[in-house]
């Protein structure tokens, strides 16, 4: 009896040991995935966990760049402003053989306006939040970023939609399939994560605020996080992705993951020397919590840390915000803001 259990026990901790050991396979990453008219320097490469490599250029347009004592850069006869991205493809010789990675480096024309459409832009226009055209709405009115929820059905699917249920079924006890035949008011199909990113990366102006949803268990948000970062890899999204999450243990998983992804924080529960301690790159906090510690955006100010308010759709509070020269607001109202933030020019 003693002997199966510490049988058991080994073979609980050699298996926890496996887990974290795949888990931490090496990856090449990238600390910047832009490039704009006087910019040639894109950025630094990195082992993930870090370790010694040589890298190396690949793929069709391997030509158009250089590497130079690990650090990426375009030639500047390749920045046009008719070009909207360039893929490239990275080798690294590392300790334990070779591995390569496909990047889209895309050319900075993202739009620096602060306004977040909330679930894409739906109030004003009849899109169904978190529906594809609501995000092609808020593509259309010009917003620097829209804003989407993904959750993940019982068989690992991520999909968008704000609420943990759908028309009576939960999404996480649910299959892709039977979620996927629902009818959305506006007619479409609930969009997958994969769908609503096709749509987005079509252009190179509005960003794609991706909000991970909380779900029970750490090990299912941890699945979900690493579920979420995977596609953002091998869609080559990383430029046009900011992360939110309201789970601080989500946001951890990401940073672990991409230390350079730029994630942040929503619960409002954290200041902004932990956030930054922790190495977020934002905090993304509802506007009563900046209310009442207003000093709070003075420190993450002087921390570096980007500063985000939601849902905020009154005009004066908007005012407010804008006033206080934030670096995005989260709104119903998006047609509004973009008003309130050109008269403020
Ligand atoms: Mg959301």
């Amino acid at each position: 009896m003693v002997k199966t259990r510490i049988f058991l026990f080994i073979f609980m901790v050699l298996n926890l040991f496996s887990i974290i050991t795949f888990a931490q396979k090496p990856s090449i990453l990238l600390s910047n995935h832009t490039f704009s008219a006087g910019k040639s320097e894109i950025g630094s490469l990195n082992i993930n966990p870090n370790q010694q490599a040589r890298f190396k250029l690949k793929g069709e347009q391997a030509g158009l760049f250089t590497i130079k004592n690990n650090k990426l850069s375009i030639k500047a006869k390749y920045i046009r402003p008719e070009i909207k991205w360039y893929d490239v493809e990275i080798q690294a010789r590392i300790p334990s053989g070779i591995i390569s990675q496909s990047f889209r480096i895309v050319n900075d024309q993202f739009i620096r306006n602060r306004v977040i459409a909330h679930r894409g832009a739906w109030k004003n226009t009849g899109a169904t939040e978190n529906s594809i055209s609501s995000l092609q709405h808020a593509i259309r009115l010009g917003c620097q970023g829209s804003e989407f929820d993904v959750h993940m059905s019982a068989d690992s699917a991520l999909l968008i939609h704000h609420d943990p249920g759908i028309q009576g079924m939960k999404i996480d006890a649910s299959s892709s399939a039977q979620l996927r035949s629902l009818k959305l008011s506006n007619g479409e199909n609930m969009p997958t994560l994969e769908a609503y990113l096709t749509e987005g990366l079509k252009q190179n102006n509005t960003k794609l605020i991706l909000e991970i949803k909380p779900t029970t268990g750490k090990q299912r948000a941890l699945e979900l996080t690493q579920g979420v970062v995977k596609l953002i890899k091998e869609m080559k999204a990383q430029a046009w992705i900011d992360y939110i999450s309201f789970d601080y243990n989500i946001c951890l998983e990401v940073i672990r993951l991409d230390p350079y992804a730029r994630v942040a924080y929503l619960n409002g529960d954290k200041t902004p020397a932990v956030l930054s301690a922790d190495h977020f790159w934002g905090l993304d906090y509802h506007f009563n919590v900046f209310k009442k510690n207003e000093i709070w955006i003075d420190d993450a100010k002087s921390k570096g840390l980007a500063i985000n308010a939601w849902t905020v759709n009154d005009p004066d509070m908007l005012k407010w915000f804008l006033d206080k020269r934030i670096d995005f607001i989260t709104t119903n109202e998006p047609e509004l803001l973009l008003k309130m933030v050109k008269a403020d020019n």
